[in-house]
């Protein structure tokens, strides 16, 4: 399997329209998504191509603007309460019916993983943990408990998904930013899998 099989055309073409779409910083975070969700694929015994490609698509959407996330929102007549939120939690949730519409991408699973990458979701698949992880821990990243997640993933996918979700609901508090409320729900449905010494 290539990315050919869910696209009409090949990973050089697709990088063609990425790098227009994106400033070279975000390229550059993409191709270490891709890259980090493959060997995660590998680890986990996931189809290596399909994770690559969902990493490669995860931000296709998170240059556009404002108005077009608004327009999306009404065209395909998504929860209008999205309208009150902002770039950061439209870009997947609302990004998957761009990419769909502008590339012609139909795999569920792909759309999906790339709906919820930035929020999380109740219930996680495979591919769902691998994108959310790998965009978290890509090579590029660099802050304070990026190390811990880099050890966790190969551990376990859940316990690394509670303990990502959780420092970033932690960071959200600290900067007095809202919380979208299916990144709590994630928190929820993950923390079980929160090592009791792990948050101080
Ligand atoms: P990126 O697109 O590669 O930068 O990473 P993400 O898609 O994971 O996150 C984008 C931004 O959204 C980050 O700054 C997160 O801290 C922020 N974010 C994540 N969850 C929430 C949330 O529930 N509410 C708000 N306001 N921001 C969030
Ligand atoms: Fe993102
Ligand atoms: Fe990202």
């Amino acid at each position: 399997m290539t990315y050919a099989s869910y696209l009409d055309f090949d990973r050089e073409t697709l990088l063609d329209k990425l790098c227009q779409k994106l400033s070279a910083k975000r390229f550059q975070h993409v191709l270490g998504v891709e890259e980090t969700a493959k060997a995660l694929a590998r680890h986990y015994d996931y189809d290596e191509d399909k994770a690559g490609l969902a990493a490669l698509l995860h931000d296709y959407a998170k240059e556009e603007s404002d108005q077009v996330f608004l327009e999306a929102i009404d065209r395909y007549q998504l929860d209008s309460d999205l309208k009150n939120w902002n770039n950061n939690v439209w870009h997947g949730l609302v990004g998957r019916y761009i990419i769909s519409e502008e590339l012609g991408l139909t795999d569920e699973e792909i759309l999906r993983a790339i709906e919820v990458h930035t929020v999380g979701a109740k219930d996680m698949s495979c591919l769902d943990k691998i994108v959310y992880m790998a965009d978290y821990i890509e090579p590029n990243r660099n802050f304070p408990c990026v190390e811990r997640a880099r050890e966790l993933v190969y551990q376990s996918l859940d316990m690394a998904v509670a303990y990502a979700t959780a420092r970033t609901v932690a960071h959200l508090v600290d900067q007095g930013f809202a919380i979208y409320p299916q990144t709590l729900e994630t928190y929820n449905s993950f923390v079980p899998y929160l090592l009791k010494d792990e948050i101080k």
